[in-house]
């Protein structure tokens, strides 16, 4: 290492956890340099236009928006407020029409869900009580955001265990129990069904109290002008506080000599190098690309991959609408279910959400209309049979798919056909197309009642200088592991080079800039 230079790190990917992990190096005195395949930053948090109109294509809901949160000074710290968007809080997670045409409001206050679970569903009084508790004591839960655990010494890991106490026996309890399983408490079919249609049922109920509790705390609220205008504050700020971003430039290995990381060969054969390497990219590839397509082994990874009936993957296929219709007195989320549930290409579809952006006054759009989008789930055998057509068979595929849903719209909602203009269909590959997304899951693995162990420190036993980021160091991923985990590479590599961490991040001047500037 040449001491007479900061030290240099290169980081492939600049999704959220690449340009977080860009942002606290550079704030601990290292030159990096981060390249991107795709033409804009951001990874799987993103958004695009059709037609003049602005479609969102990632959060409906963002961990970490709650000014005392433990993830909000982070977010702050890496420019995702930058300018001070509003925050809009989530009041409920979505409104769930019911067999008989009532709509369920799935609050975000426990309160307020306590009333509405007991004025439809009195007869599981006993059980929504326990569900109930059992959320609230999932409130203890939280992320060791400062830095990683084994890196924390025996006091502060002491701390940790203490602080997560109060929850160590319903979470050894529930940890096994999908949310299948769970729901069997219930004597309702429709407060099963209600479950059943917010999480896949091979999800860990764990999974589900977890999101609850943090909607409960009011912490999983959106960011004005959406998932792009989001990531491009950020991407902004890591390079005015000096870092390097190169996009439309794809990696095609990591370069390793004694075992250790020493740079990157690009796509177009140009040889990099640098001091350490971060790879924030989707782990999958990651391991059977970058990393000598597989030569370099992860055991743990290996196994969580192969086992896909304790990990799966989950993708989607989302659909994107404007409509002219004043959408002002729909529900922000509104799940209906299908009369006829029906199978397309292999998965199940029983009901759809329809996401009604108005609450969004900043997003660009024309003439005051409105967008909808609808995210539905797909599962594997959809994957693989979008991918096995051809191109012309994939555009009737997805046009197929999107015009059944258009009569469901029209239908549930009571819109004219001349109010609807479908501007937009996503599968899972596009997905990987733009992000190398595995399967082109849109988060990590799938916690299940099998999966074992949590959290991955990111390192490959026996390669040096070389640290991976990103939302599948811990299932289920999304957006807040991707955020810490990229706090935790860059804290990886400082201490590797030998220094101290510093964390710039601090929770009170987040809160005094979020409070005192144009509030
Ligand atoms: C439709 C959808 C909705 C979602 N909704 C939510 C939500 O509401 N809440 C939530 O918390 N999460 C949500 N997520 C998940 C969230 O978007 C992801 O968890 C998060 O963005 C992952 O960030 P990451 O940095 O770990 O990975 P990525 O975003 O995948 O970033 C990896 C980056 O690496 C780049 N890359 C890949 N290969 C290479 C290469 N060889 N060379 C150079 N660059 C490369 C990719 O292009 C990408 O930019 C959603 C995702 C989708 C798709």
């Amino acid at each position: 290492m040449n001491y007479t230079k900061k030290p240099k790190v290169i980081v492939v990917g600049a999704g959220v956890a690449g340009l977080t992990t860009g942002i606290y190096l550079l704030d601990n005195g290292f030159d990096v340099e981060i390249y991107e395949k795709h033409y804009i930053a951001g990874g799987e948090c993103t958004g695009w236009y059709r037609k003049g109109q602005y479609i969102d294509g990632c959060a409906h809901w963002i961990v970490g928006t709650e000014p005392t949160s433990e993830l909000y000074p982070l977010w702050e710290h890496i420019g995702a407020f930058d300018g001070n968007p509003e925050i809009f809080p989530t009041e409920y997670l979505t409104k769930f029409q019911l067999k008989d045409g009532r709509f369920f409001t799935f609050y975000s206050d426990l309160d307020k869900l306590e009333n509405e679970f007991l004025t439809f569903f009195p007869e599981d009084k006993r059980a929504i009580k326990r569900f109930l508790n059992t959320v609230k004591v999932y409130r203890f839960t939280h992320i060791p955001v400062k830095k990683p655990l084994d890196l924390m010494n025996w006091f502060q890991y002491l701390a940790y265990g203490i602080s997560l106490l109060p929850m160590a026996l319903p979470f050894a309890h529930y940890k096994h129990v999908s949310l299948e399983r769970y729901i069997r408490h219930f004597k309702n079919e429709d407060l099963k069904s209600i479950f059943l249609r917010f999480l896949d049922p091979g999800y860990n109920i764990h999974s589900f109290f977890y999101v609850c509790q943090t909607f409960s705390k009011g912490d999983a609220g959106v960011v004005e002008g959406g998932s792009l205008a989001m990531m491009q504050r950020v991407a902004e700020n890591f390079k005015r506080k000096g870092g390097k971003l190169f996009l439309n430039t794809p990696v095609d290995e990591v370069l390793i000599e004694n075992k250790t990381a020493y740079g990157i060969r690009l796509e177009n054969g140009q040889e990099l190098r640098a001091d350490y390497v971060v790879a924030s990219t989707d782990a999958h590839h990651t391991l059977n690309k970058l990393l000598l397509r597989g030569k370099v082994r992860d055991k743990g990874f290996e196994r969580q991959f192969k086992d896909d009936k304790a990990n799966p993957v989950h993708s989607s296929m989302m659909l994107a609408y404007r409509t002219t219709h004043n959408m002002t007195d729909y529900p922000r989320m509104m799940d209906f279910m299908i009369d006829k549930p029906f199978n397309w290409m292999g998965c199940d579809y029983t009901h759809f959400a329809i996401r009604n952006f108005t609450f969004d006054k900043s997003l660009p759009s024309q003439n005051g209309e409105t967008l909808l989008t609808v995210l539905l789930p797909t599962n594997e055998k959809v994957y693989q049979s979008l991918k096995a057509l051809s191109p012309s068979e994939y555009k009737e595929k997805k046009a197929e798919f999107a015009g059944i849903f258009t009569k469901l719209i029209l239908e549930k909602t009571g819109l004219k056909e001349d109010e609807l203009e479908l501007l937009d269909v996503t599968s899972p590959l596009t997905y990987e197309r733009y992000t190398n997304a595995y399967k082109g899951s849109y988060m990590s693995f799938v916690t299940t009642d099998k999966t074992h162990g949590l959290m991955r420190p990111g390192l490959i036993k026996g390669l040096k200088n070389f640290v991976i980021a990103g939302q599948w160091i811990m299932p289920p991923g999304g957006l807040p592991i991707a955020l810490f985990s990229g706090k935790h590479a860059a804290y990886r590599i400082t201490k590797m080079a030998g220094k101290k961490f510093l964390n710039k991040e601090e929770k009170a001047l987040a809160l005094l800039k979020r409070f005192s500037i144009g509030r």
